[in-house]
């Protein structure tokens, strides 16, 4: 299988100024909360869970549905990337307008490696033959950390 290498993406300044654009171009309302959690959003450099998210933008445990709200408003501009876990739950992650990313995820601690590297062109290809439309795809891998692997004894 040919791979499609992307470019790595490093959080730079672009990027960001593309994902505000995106904002303002969007017809999204901006509210103080919602400017604090792209901000948290922005400065983290890891898919992190809601939770995670609402405590670096420094809101109180009462926000976490305005905190999923928003992500889903982020979301439907193609500025989030949503990362299930194994398990239940997910990660997110800002990412550069409709781009997106892959991630070895440990499934104990949640921490997560970026892959810059996407398989599935061939996929999506296949899918289109078979007449599907709107095609996206997910793909993650999971496993257990250096620091979470069980020590041999
Ligand atoms: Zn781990
Ligand atoms: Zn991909």
């Amino acid at each position: 299988m040919k791979a499609t290498f992307k470019k790595s993406m490093k959080r730079d300044k672009e990027i960001f100024q593309r994902i505000i654009k995106s904002i303002e171009e969007s017809s999204l309302r901006m509210t103080k909360k919602r400017e604090r959690l792209l901000g948290a959003l922005i400065t983290i450099d890891r898919p992190i869970s809601a939770a995670d998210l609402r405590d670096r933008a420094g809101l109180p445990e009462s926000d976490l549905v305005t905190v999923y709200r928003t992500l889903e408003a982020f979301g439907s501009i193609g500025i989030i990337q949503k990362i299930p876990l194994e398990d239940s739950g997910c990660l997110f992650e800002i990412t550069e307008p409709h781009d997106h990313h892959h991630h070895f995820v440990c499934r104990e601690c949640h921490q997560t490696e970026r892959i810059d590297l996407c398989l599935a062109k061939e996929l999506e290809e296949q899918a289109q033959k078979l007449g599907f439309s709107e095609i996206t795809h997910l793909m993650e891998v999971y496993g257990l950390c250096e620091d979470c692997r069980p020590t041999e004894s």
